[in-house]
Parts: C-alpha cells; sequence; structure tokens
C-alpha cells in the first residue's frame, strides 16, 4: 500500500480557494453557527436569518448524519487520461477539473453529510483500455484509500475491478478488502459486450459471494449505444437504460439467486427497472423459473437503490412502488451532480420521519457496520 500524494491537485485547490465562498472551515463554520443558535442568530446579525434556516433545513442538525452511497473520486491518474469515460477530457468538465477532495468534504458539510462512500468516475474501467485498466483500478483504489486515511470517519471506499482480467480482478478483491479496507467494490453496468451477469465473470461473483461483499454496479454506456441519436447525450437515458440491462444479464444466468451473499446496490432509484421489473416478470421464460424461483420480481425487490439524481416525484413513486423503503439509499452523484439536486428532492417528497433516518443513514449502517457512530 503506497501513500498517495495529492500534489498534483494542487493548481486546483488554489482555483477552488477563489471560487469558494468563504474560506472558514467547516468546524469553525458549525462552531459559528453553534454560537449564534445559542445567543439569536437574528437579533445579532439582521438580514442573516434567511441564510441560517436554509443552512439548517440542509443540515438539519450541527452533527452530519447522512451517508451517501454514489460519491466519486478523481485520481490524478484519472484525471491525466484524455478519454476515460468516453466522454472527452476530465479536465474540461467544470465540476471535475475543481474537485478536489478537501472541496468534497466542504459540499458534504453544507448538506449534513456525515460519509461518503467513494467511487471510481463515469466510465469505471472502460473495456476499451482493458490492457489498462488493472493499473487505472489499482490507482484508483490507492486514492481513495489515501483519502478515507486522509479524512478520518468521512470517507469509505468502493474498489473498482478490471472485471475483463478475471485474475487481476481476484486479486483486486483481495487487495482491495484486506489491505485497503474497502467497503465494498465498484463496477459497471457493462464492459464492452458484456454485463456483469455474464457467466465469464462467475469465478469472481463467487468470490465476492464469499465474502458477502457489497457490490455498487455504477452505469456506463455499452459500445453499441453511445450516440444512436446526434446531440443526445448518454447521460438522459442510455445509463438508465444500461442498469436495467445488467440487473437482466444477472436475472437471466440466475446470479441473483447463485450468489444471494452478495449486497447488490444500483443506481438512480434503479434506472427503468421499477417501471420494467413486472413487464420482464410476465415475460421471464419459464424453463428459466430455477434462477429466479420466487419470481423476477422477488429477486429485483432484494436489490438496494440509491436516489442520486432520480430524487423526483415519479422516479421515487415507482421505486417505492417496487421495494421496501428498507432497500433505498441517499447518494448524490457528486460531483457529477449538485448535492442539493438530491437533497431537496428526497426532502419533498413526502417520506415519514423514520423513512427519511432509514434512507439517510439506517440502510447503508447495515451494509457498512463500521459506518456505526
Ligand atoms: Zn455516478
Amino acid at each position: 500500500m503506497r501513500n498517495y500524494s495529492y500534489g498534483n491537485f494542487g493548481a486546483a485547490t488554489n482555483i477552488d480557494k477563489l471560487l469558494c465562498p468563504s474560506t472558514v472551515s467547516n468546524t469553525s463554520r458549525r462552531q459559528f453557527v453553534k454560537s449564534l443558535s445559542v445567543l439569536g442568530a437574528s437579533a445579532i446579525l439582521p438580514g442573516t436569518a434567511g441564510f441560517m434556516a436554509q443552512t439548517a433545513s440542509r443540515v438539519g442538525s450541527s452533527k452530519p448524519t447522512r451517508i451517501d452511497v454514489h460519491h466519486h473520486l478523481f485520481s490524478p491518474t484519472y484525471m491525466s487520461l484524455s478519454d476515460p469515460a468516453g466522454h472527452g477530457n476530465p479536465r474540461s468538465v467544470p465540476a471535475l477539473a475543481h474537485w478536489t477532495p478537501a472541496r468534497a468534504v466542504e459540499e458534504m458539510d453544507k448538506a449534513g453529510i456525515a460519509t461518503a462512500v467513494l467511487s471510481i468516475a463515469t466510465g469505471g474501467i472502460p473495456a476499451k483500455q482493458a490492457g489498462e485498466s488493472r493499473t487505472l483500478a489499482r490507482d484508483s483504489n490507492e486514492y481513495g484509500a489515501q483519502m478515507v486515511r486522509d479524512y478520518p470517519g468521512r470517507f469509505g471506499l468502493f474498489a473498482s475491478l478490471p472485471l475483463l482480467d478475471q485474475d487481476a480482478s481476484l486479486r483486486e478483491i483481495e487487495y482491495g478488502l484486506d489491505t485497503l479496507k474497502a467497503d465494498g467494490i465498484a463496477l459497471t453496468t457493462n464492459y464492452g459486450d458484456k454485463w456483469p451477469g455474464d457467466p465469464a465473470f462467475v469465478p469472481v461473483f463467487e468470490e465476492l459471494n464469499r465474502r458477502k461483499a457489497v457490490v455498487f454496479v455504477h452505469p456506463t454506456t455499452p459500445t453499441c449505444c453511445g450516440n444512436l441519436i446526434p446531440g443526445v447525450p448518454a447521460t438522459w437515458a442510455e445509463y438508465d437504460f444500461d442498469t436495467t440491462r445488467a440487473i437482466t444479464s444477472f436475472l437471466v444466468n440466475g446470479a441473483f439467486t447463485r450468489f444471494p451473499n452478495v449486497r447488490f446496490i444500483f443506481t438512480h432509484s434503479g434506472g427503468t427497472i421499477p417501471v420494467l421489473a413486472r413487464r420482464i416478470a410476465e415475460l421471464f421464460p419459464p424453463e428459466l423459473a430455477d434462477r429466479a424461483p420466487n419470481g423476477v420480481e422477488s429477486e429485483v425487490k432484494k436489490l438496494y437503490f440509491d436516489i442520486a439524481n432520480a430524487a423526483n416525484p415519479s422516479s421515487l413513486a415507482a421505486l417505492t412502488k417496487l421495494v421496501s423503503t428498507s432497500q433505498i439509499l441517499f447518494g448524490t452523484d457528486f460531483p457529477f451532480v449538485r448535492i442539493s439536486t438530491t437533497v431537496d428532492g428526497f426532502r419533498d417528497f413526502g417520506f415519514s420521519a423514520k423513512d427519511v433516518q432509514a434512507i439517510n443513514s439506517g440502510n447503508a449502517m447495515r451494509l457498512f457496520p463500521r459506518l456505526k457512530k
């Protein structure tokens, strides 16, 4: 295990300071807010009451409690690649170019996020870079482990695998979970022309099942479907379609039944699966019934889903019709999506206080016991 330096992000850190409206540390800010609450903020600083109320509504308390299971990291190596995810140079994307671990923590504090479980950025370990994927996975995993060490309690880690390289994936599972103490494994919804339920990946899932691993499955664009309609980016719909493809690949190969100890997390309120699960169940071939012995919907109801960038009335309505609240996790997709987008949509949906607590942190703590405070 090596110590990872943040040195290559020095320039971004300086930019970060220039862009940030306040350079007050979060600890100082919390102390400041606490002091004002004791003395009566509006009486002391006229005009600040609205800001204070907004801050209070976002945070809910002075102690962050949320666990964000969908939160990205960007190692200097990843950022140096010209096109790691098939969407061009990451440094041309402002949200990425200005990202630093410190700024991530600052945004987490604003939203009451105690811990964010890190995963490699969109595109994961692209199949077209299969030759480099082993190195990129190790580099990203080392970088994430360094963030976990540098900010105690603030980050967890999903270790990435170069899934097309079976032997390297088995080694990375061992290194990531045993040496780096990662909290789970990050996969993507496809690897070139293979989706993760493919029989070729059975040895990897046998090992993940033996370890009772949490597996976070992030969407990406399959080679078939990146530019089907000019002007329509994959992020509009293709990511959500590919989440459903990944789930169907597990279903048709019986993977959810064969690897019952793996706890799967899918993203963005399940993509299109909440709407399509019943249709798939009704059309599932009877001769494959042993691959979903209690029915397709029963298998899908066992999965976990984060609400990143899908905390809106229609997405949450569909998801909550399919699964119980115990399967829903808070996630933000930061920095690709503003944290407030998910926070505000989640707040406005009308969950009960008990469900809010479960989604904010209770369900995640069952998956990651070490995050219990
Ligand atoms: Zn994401």
